[in-house]
């Protein structure tokens, strides 16, 4: 942790001078209504694993906190013991930083209580606490005829989700998820709960987009988005069908609307017991999709992909928003996750041609998802908050699965094999929430680091707050 000596932890107030620490653990327990665990208790071991299983992390103590007090007393306590904090509220993005992991030694915040949403349909907002995740939200919002910007998954907090950016189903139509935050809570490096809005504009442009390096965030107003009608759904083929279906995705992205948003998926299941029958050691070209109004133009839209033969399965049909987290079929329980992500400025026949040749044959890839997500739209525009704009018009992604450690070389070495496919479209960028261990150099200008580190100065002097994208690099 940095500390800079003029303004020691020892002048946070209301706090007793160090103890040693468990005599320290002790008064945290006593400040917070939330549980503190510690490694003493028996739900340790699984306490401190997030979602990424594969991330192994040290801290010393879990807190899930009760409410936004808990939050203010936790900061406290570690700006005074010079302890690190860092949220983690899933899980979803730990990952390492420099081969360590940003829980190491530090007091894990899960914002767990945090359980508010308060949607106000007349302004079109919601009051969302830390704790909740999109699934929930969008449970919430069901039959409303209005959304949140959420991404492909329902389990990601959606905080965390939006702060880091947001790449979200309707992101071509409403722009990225960050700028639609309208005012942020959060506890600040000293312990101080503020309520950040567009009037502290250099606070209010850091804490949405950049991830959570600034505070722990307690909770967020959303705007909401009109979504009286959605359309979409998911079709699958044999793997042996990609480059016909990735050739209709290209027709079709070429020319789809802004309410229209596509992805295109490439699924590797390993021949392990545990799946089930149906997929189990198989391989599918899939597209997801969700379209903002009338079926029958969705259906016009669409029709380039729906012509492709051999379609094992299609979910198409009126999708409710309580059920936008199925569209993409994305695992949702807790697993060993590995990460590739680059931005393309097209899709060529070359690179088209290319990632047949590397994701398109059944049994030869050890990635289990690849994705190419359509972007452009109002993605391209907006860019009111530290996350900016993506100029790109396409996302390629890959989620290896390395269940066991002897297969991480093999999924690395499939990165590399995705890397030379996007030579010669690939700009090099790839989005905050999908670095996964790259360097954030590859999102963030030098220009935007240095204003991120202002921010950071002004609102975790001490260097308190740890989190999985540092922005002193
Ligand atoms: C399968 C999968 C699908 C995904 N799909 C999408 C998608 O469609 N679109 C998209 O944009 N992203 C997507 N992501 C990325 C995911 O949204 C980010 O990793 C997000 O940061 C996860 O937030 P979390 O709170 O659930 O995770 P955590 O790991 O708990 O938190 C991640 C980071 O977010 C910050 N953070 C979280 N909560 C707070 C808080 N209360 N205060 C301050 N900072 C906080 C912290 O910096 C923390 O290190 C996906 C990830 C996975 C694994």
């Amino acid at each position: 942790m940095t500390t800079n000596p003029t303004q020691h932890p020892t002048a946070v107030p209301g706090q007793a001078a160090p103890a040693g620490p468990r005599g320290a653990l002790r008064s945290l327990a006593e400040r917070v209504s939330g549980r503190l665990l510690t490694p003493a208790d028996p739900e340790w071991a699984a306490a401190v694993v997030p979602w990424r299983v594969n991330v192994a992390q040290r801290p010393v103590a879990v807190l899930e906190t009760h409410d936004a007090h808990d939050v203010v007393a936790a900061v406290r306590w570690a700006a005074h013991h010079e302890v690190p904090v860092t949220t983690q509220t899933t899980g979803h993005g730990a990952t390492h930083v420099d081969g360590v992991s940003p829980a190491d030694g530090a007091l894990v915040v899960r914002c767990t209580g945090l359980t508010e949403i308060e949607v106000d349909l007349e302004r079109r907002t919601a009051w969302v606490g830390a704790g909740v995740r999109a699934g929930q939200l969008l449970a919430a919002l069901d039959g409303t005829g209005v959304t949140f910007l959420c991404g492909s998954n329902p389990s990601p907090s959606v905080v965390g989700m939006t702060v880091t950016g947001g790449l979200t189903w309707f992101g071509r139509a409403y722009g990225v998820g960050a700028d639609s935050i309208r005012t942020v809570e959060l506890v600040d490096g000293l312990g101080r709960l503020r309520r950040i809005g567009p009037d502290e504009a250099e606070r209010f442009w850091a804490v949405r987009g950049a991830g959570g390096d600034f505070g722990v965030i307690t909770r967020v107003e959303l705007a909401l988005h009109p979504a009286p009608q959605v359309h979409g759904g998911r079709m699958v083929w044999p793997v042996e069908r990609l480059a016909e279906v990735l050739a209709a995705f290209r027709a079709v992205t070429a020319t789809a609307p802004r309410e229209l948003t596509v992805w295109l998926q490439v699924q590797h299941f390993p021949d392990v017991p545990f799946l089930p029958e149906e997929i189990r050691g198989k391989s599918f070209a899939a597209v997801a999709y969700t379209f903002l109004g009338a079926e029958v133009t969705a259906l016009m839209r669409m029709a380039p992909l729906a012509g492709v033969a051999g379609r094992l399965t299609d979910t198409s049909g009126p999708v409710a928003i309580g059920a936008l987290g199925d569209v993409a079929a994305e695992p949702v329980d807790p697993t060993p996750a590995m990460e590739y992500a680059q931005l393309l400025s097209t899709i060529d026949d070359t690179t088209a041609d290319a990632l047949v040749e590397q994701v398109g044959t059944r049994g030869a890839c050890p990635i289990t998802i690849v994705q190419v997500r359509h972007l452009g739209g109002a993605l391209r525009e907006g860019g009111t908050s530290a996350f900016g704009t993506i100029e790109e018009e396409y996302l390629l992604q890959g989620i290896g699965i390395p269940a066991v450690p002897a297969v991480v070389p093999a999924i690395e070495g499939a990165f590399v094999g995705l890397d030379s496919a996007a030579a010669t479209v690939g700009t090099g960028r790839a989005p905050l929430a999908f670095l996964g261990e790259t360097p954030t150099a590859r999102w963030w200008s030098p220009e935007t680091r240095a204003r991120l580190v202002a921010a950071k100065q002004d609102l975790d002097p001490l260097g308190v707050i740890r989190s999985n994208r540092p922005v002193a690099g």
